[in-house]
């Protein structure tokens, strides 16, 4: 997701920690940190495209013959996209092996989101809540002289 600039990404995992996404078994799941890593690859997907490197979207298994399976998700298009290894009729597709070494493309993935969000009236985190607040006792001290 962009925000204002900003790339980010925002995992929402179930309550229960009963739930099957975050253990490893055998039987059900053997890739839990799928979605971990699937939002880390994100953040490399973006920094290649901002380099303008020509790389697959990271939503786009499918159209390379890739599946989603049961207990591994999708770990064989995660592997072979993390490591160019894709193959198609130009050549191996993937991530650019520099990629891993390189900062994010724009200084605008450097600037703190948190001294952006005063757009919002409702504070959107506790640094949000606690500048309100000392914004408040400011106030209040200027009002009284
Ligand atoms: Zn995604």
């Amino acid at each position: 997701m962009d925000y204002y600039g900003i790339g980010f990404s925002n995992i929402r995992l179930p309550n229960s920690s009963e739930s099957y996404i975050y253990k490893y078994d055998r039987r059900v799941n053997q890739f839990p940190e799928e979605v971990f890593l699937h939002e880390f690859l994100h953040t490399l997907e973006r920094n290649s495209k901002e380099y303008g490197y020509e790389i697959p979207e990271l939503h786009a298994y499918e159209s390379y013959g890739y599946k989603n399976e049961t207990v591994f998700g999708q770990k064989e298009w995660y592997k072979d996209y993390m490591n160019k290894e894709i193959v198609t009729s130009v050549g191996n597709v993937g991530l650019p092996q520099e990629i891993y070494k390189l900062k994010p493309a724009k200084n605008s993935n450097f600037e703190n989101v948190t001294e952006r969000t005063d757009v919002f009236k409702e504070p959107e985190n506790i640094l949000d809540e606690i500048k309100q607040i000392i914004d408040r006792i400011k106030t209040k001290i200027e009002e009284r002289g």
